[in-house]
């Protein structure tokens, strides 16, 4: 039970808004109850709040200055994006040099450090890198980055946007024009809220830094740690294209599973820097999930 006095600092948070359906859409959104009782607005509270229904309307300007941050533009060595903050207040700078995409996803992850470690660090300097590899292992930076992509890339907006089109990067940048976002954030929005099962993998220097499966994968498919020598990725880590077109492979060049030989999977990669890959794995022929869903069931069945 929530102590009588955080109950009420919620409830001045949250202003007339019933206090368990606030919680609950904060839990959802991994927060826990201390940062709740601080007046965490989950993103898609924020742009129904400010009645914004249209990517061309997710201003980010506008979004911080609500939530009591500036953003201000200035030339920056070292770092993408900056916040500094005191009391109620917070400036956010964001490279002047940056490309516009880059700079709405800093400030989306700017503000995000804003609303969820407020009151626990006066200041973030954040580097470009950290916005492609903090993905991974919880952490403040993967929050922020989680909640720039779910304010920039809103559910609701960004699945009728996806809906039947192709797991490929070339849906990837045609979305992240539309929404003005950065081609990490957009590819894995759409594998969590596209219409076919695919899985996202970034790989550094070669193995594996972080991977998310869409919620149709099985959670017991694994990529590997390194690549096998007949994918794409293999090609653009060991020779120096940029990106290789979206083919089919031999699933147990990704996938770590004894029976992966005898299926194939679509995979789309680019290198989004010279150390980093991202590939796209669309299981366009299902039968590998479908097969493996009834191995499951049978042994559950023993
Ligand atoms: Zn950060």
């Amino acid at each position: 039970m929530l102590a009588k006095e955080a109950v009420g600092r919620i409830e001045s948070a949250v202003g007339e808004r019933p206090i368990a359906w606030v919680i609950m859409e904060a839990l959802r959104d991994g927060m826990n109850r201390a940062e709740i009782i601080k007046g965490y607005i989950p993103p898609h509270r924020l742009l129904s709040d400010l009645g914004i229904s249209d990517p061309c309307d997710i201003r980010t300007e506008a979004i911080a200055q609500h939530c009591g941050a500036t953003i201000v533009y200035e030339r920056l060595k070292g770092s993408a994006a900056r916040i500094l903050g005191f009391g109620n207040k917070a400036f956010i700078t964001v490279d002047l040099e940056s490309r516009r995409e880059r700079q709405r996803f800093s400030a989306g992850h700017e503000l995000g450090h804003w609303m969820l470690d407020r009151g626990k660090v006066a200041s973030f300097a954040c580097s470009e890198v950290f916005f492609a590899t903090e993905w991974g292992k919880d952490n403040p930076e993967k929050r922020a980055n989680r909640f720039a992509a779910n304010l920039l890339l809103p559910q609701f907006m960004f699945e009728p946007c996806a809906k039947n089109k192709d797991m490929t990067f070339d849906t990837v940048t045609s979305l992240a024009r539309e929404f003005e976002t950065s081609l990490t954030a957009t590819a894995i929005r759409l594998v969590e809220l596209g219409s076919y099962p695919a899985m996202i993998v970034c790989n550094e220097l070669g193995r594996r830094r972080w991977f998310m499966r869409g919620p149709d994968v099985p959670d017991r498919l694994w990529p590997k740690e390194t690549p096998g020598a007949y994918t794409c990725a293999y090609d653009l880590i060991h020779k120096s294209a940029r990106k290789e077109p979206a083919t089919d492979v031999q699933a147990d060049g990704w996938i770590d599973h004894p029976r992966s030989k005898y299926y194939s999977l679509r995979e789309h990669s680019v290198a989004i820097s010279t150390d980093l890959i991202l590939s796209l794995l669309w299981w366009k022929d299902e039968r590998q999930l479908l097969d493996f869903e009834e191995d499951e069931s049978e042994r559950d069945d023993e």
